[in-house]
């Protein structure tokens, strides 16, 4: 993620601000262009961006008006909602102020990861409104159907299921410590599973197994089974030296689809690290270990390398940061070198997968 600016005033924006605080403009996120633009009315209930006499004119996205969305369509196009709120199926029922809430936070996730994607060239590379497994999302409240009693957050043939319940604070931290894990957040779990659905798409779909399953292990293996023995017994001991998460082991399609979480998590805070011109040298580092001036766009970077480099050193910062105020470590993972190839193929597969349309751009 980055910071904008607006057009009107120069005021610092960030990705979910509706209006600028300084001037007052209404702002709109335009994702063909992945920025933030303040707005200025153009009859009815369209805009155009301010300044701008190239007569193009946007609307809101329809979920705007409950607060969740601040995304552009444009006026006379016939999609109401923006391409992040496209792939909605169910939504929870509005009728309660809570849901409202919890979907508000879950879209700001959402949202996110479409930017990510959209960034990464993957929405315009691969078909996700169509094909076999067109993408969509299910938010779902527990006890909403028969089927879902308890919602499990998961997916499933090109269906991402969130549970509602894990937009709530205390219930999000409550399954992370009874899952005994390090990390769980909306976004992680956006970015876990969309790593399911690309897998499909690329892998799969991609003509890359043989491929794939030289780094992540055989997949052919029986999904139920690995992941009941996962519960049953655990991680292997030495996990940490061969996968980023206890959970990875527990099949290779997880193992996939965690270290795909954490291609995301790494490239778009980078990039907000960037943004801030984030430059570390710290003085007891006399070997340069943890000297950083990262001047790259993380999102069009050459090799995992160039990304893992600069990682480790602004990862650990934001750990010392967090532990200062009494949080837990930002980001409390370890990169072992399995891990690094592991994302080296995330890397290529994706640089492959968006290889016409970033040079298109
Ligand atoms: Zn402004
Ligand atoms: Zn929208
Ligand atoms: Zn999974």
């Amino acid at each position: 993620m980055r910071l904008f600016s607006c057009q009107c005033c120069s005021r610092i924006l960030f990705f979910e601000n509706e209006r600028c605080e300084r001037c007052g403009s209404v702002l709109g996120f335009l994702s063909d262009e992945a920025t933030l633009v303040a707005l200025e009315p153009a009859g009815g209930d369209a805009f155009r961006r301010f300044g701008a006499d190239d007569g193009r004119t946007y609307r809101l996205c329809a979920n705007a008006r409950h607060g969740v969305c601040n995304w552009l369509v444009e006026a006379d196009g016939r999609a109401t909602l923006c391409p992040a709120c496209r792939h909605n199926r169910i939504i929870p029922k509005l009728s309660d102020p809570e849901n409202r809430l919890a979907w508000g936070r879950i879209e700001d996730a959402k949202h996110r990861l479409f930017y990510t994607l959209g960034r990464l060239g993957l929405l315009d590379a691969v078909d996700t409104r169509g094909g076999r497994e067109p993408l969509a999302f299910d938010f779902l409240c527990d006890g909403s159907s028969p089927t879902a009693r308890r919602v499990m957050t998961g997916h499933r043939g090109g269906v991402i299921t969130i549970a509602v319940a894990e937009a709530d604070d205390a219930e999000r931290e409550r399954r992370r410590k009874a899952m005994n894990e390090p990390y769980r957040t909306l976004i992680g779990h956006f970015r876990h599973e969309v790593g399911h659905y690309f897998w499909s798409r690329l892998v799969r779909d991609g003509g890359r197994l043989e491929s794939c399953r030289a780094v992540f292990g055989d997949d052919r293996e029986s999904y139920r089974d690995a992941l009941r023995r996962h519960y049953r017994e655990g991680a292997p001991r030495e996990w940490q030296q061969t996968h980023v998460s206890a959970y990875a082991t527990s099949h290779p399609w997880e193992d996939f689809a965690e270290t795909f979480a954490h291609y995301l998590h790494i490239v778009d805070t980078l990039e907000m690290a960037k943004a801030f011109a984030m430059t570390l040298a710290p003085s007891v580092d006399r070997a340069g270990e943890f000297a950083v001036r990262y001047d790259g766009d993380p999102y069009r970077a050459p090799d995992i390398h160039s990304l893992v480099k600069v990682w480790l050193p602004v990862s650990t910062a934001l750990n010392s940061l967090n532990r200062t105020m009494g949080k837990d470590e930002l980001y409390p993972f370890i990169l072992s070198q399995p891990v690094i190839e592991k994302l080296g193929f995330t890397h290529a597969l994706i640089a492959e997968a968006t290889r016409g349309v970033r040079a298109a751009a």
